[in-house]
């Protein structure tokens, strides 16, 4: 058996394994049997490994093992809060189709994880099987695809594609690949992080095959980038895949300048780029790993001009109820009637620009008068 089905089939499901790992007193068992019932518990012991069992609010732990802050749900917090099952181009009609940007759309293909977040946006369908992707959807969704020409790129997601074996995720991306005006394909995953041991060299030479594919990996801490999976990921990055990261800034475990500045440099050194940090959605029961956007946007300010220009994510935020992504900035300037600004500098100061003059509401600039171009009269 392969080592990373291995690693699967052993990873820890129930309190009662997890507690010959953890100390955990009955209390915590009895409250994290409750609260599987609702999302399930799953951790490969090649990640549990990370945790640090000594201390109680260790991030790698907060991120994989429940805790009773899950009950609470708050105000305002929603089943699909990204709005998966609303906007969507293709009426729902196809369960395995997001349609929402049209040159790009989401193919869901298992609702199957390597382990689960205990954030996890799409806990609504993660981990259950009734949310398994038939054959036929499979067949519905390609055809929807190849009917479609405005879409350039397709975004493998899940679930974890990777989850699926060679045997099935390989013809997937033949048939993708053989239709025209498809441009990339893209593939979000978490296995690079839950069980590494996935990047086969069977994996990586398959997907060599169906290129141009980007690799979007979510790694959220520094300390799940470890020597394993750098050496995973460069296998894939070696034979020109890109790999890029996204990740969730989460209260406790990511949201300090230091923290995003190791992880981003650590993601660079092994050649992944930092692609998103994600605001974290409004699902139900996640609040206690809920940020404001007002610390948020502190911590990217105090990122900007102290670590590589393209080793800074773009911070972002789903819009509930499916309207879309949108970048969060801190603004760095401020207007004083129509042409001076200051800016604030991220480095020192505030100092004055004098903008040029807007060519649509300043008739007296010379590009508002100016029809033809002088050089051709
Ligand atoms: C995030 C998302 C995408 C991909 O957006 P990018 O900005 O290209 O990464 C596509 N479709 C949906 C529905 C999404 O939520
Ligand atoms: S890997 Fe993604 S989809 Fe799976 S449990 Fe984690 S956040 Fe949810």
């Amino acid at each position: 058996m392969e080592r990373w089905i291995q690693e699967d089939k052993d990873a820890i499901r129930n309190p009662s394994d997890l507690a010959r790992y953890i100390p955990l007193n009955e209390e915590e068992q009895d409250i994290i049997e409750k609260l599987c019932q609702f999302f399930q518990l799953k951790i490969p012991l090649y990640y549990l490994n990370l945790i640090n069992p000594d201390v109680p609010d260790d991030p790698i732990r907060k991120m994989c093992i429940p805790s009773c802050e899950e009950f609470i749900v708050k105000k305002g917090e929603l089943n699909d809060p990204i709005g998966d099952l609303k906007v969507d181009l293709n009426n729902q009609a196809l369960p395995a189709i997001t349609h929402r940007y049209s040159d790009r759309v989401l193919l869901h293909l298992t609702p199957l994880c390597g382990g689960y977040c205990r954030f996890c946006f799409r806990r609504r369908l993660v981990g259950n099987n009734e949310f398994r992707v038939t054959d036929q959807q499979l067949e519905q969704a390609l055809f929807y695809i190849r009917g479609k020409d405005t879409i350039r790129e397709v975004i493998l997601t899940g679930g974890d594609p990777l989850m699926m074996s060679d045997t099935k995720l390989f013809p997937i991306l033949k048939k993708l690949r053989e239709i025209p005006h498809l441009w990339t394909i893209r593939i979000h995953t978490r296995m690079p992080i839950w069980n590494p041991y996935r990047i086969t060299d069977q994996l990586v030479a398959g997907l060599k095959k169906f290129q141009p594919l980007w690799i979007v990996a979510h790694f959220n801490h520094p300390r799940e980038v470890t020597s394993l999976t750098q050496r995973q990921l460069s296998k894939l990055i070696d034979v020109g895949i890109g790999v890029l990261n996204q990740s969730v800034l989460l209260k406790g475990i990511n949201d300090t300048p230091e923290i995003q500045r190791e992880l981003q440099w650590k993601l660079i050194r092994t050649r992944i780029v930092p692609y998103y940090m994600h605001h974290v959605d409004k699902a139900k029961g996640i609040s206690h790993f809920r940020v404001s956007i007002k610390k948020g946007l502190k911590i990217f300010k105090e990122l900007q001009g102290t670590i590589p220009g393209y080793a800074l994510p773009k911070y972002v935020l789903d819009i509930p109820g499916g309207h879309g992504k949108v970048p969060l900035q801190y603004n760095y300037l401020s207007r004083n009637g129509d042409r001076q600004i200051y800016i604030e500098s991220p480095l020192h100061g505030y100092h004055v620009y004098e903008d040029a003059p807007d060519e649509f509401t300043d008739p007296g600039s010379a590009s508002a008068q100016q029809t033809s171009c002088p050089a051709s009269e």
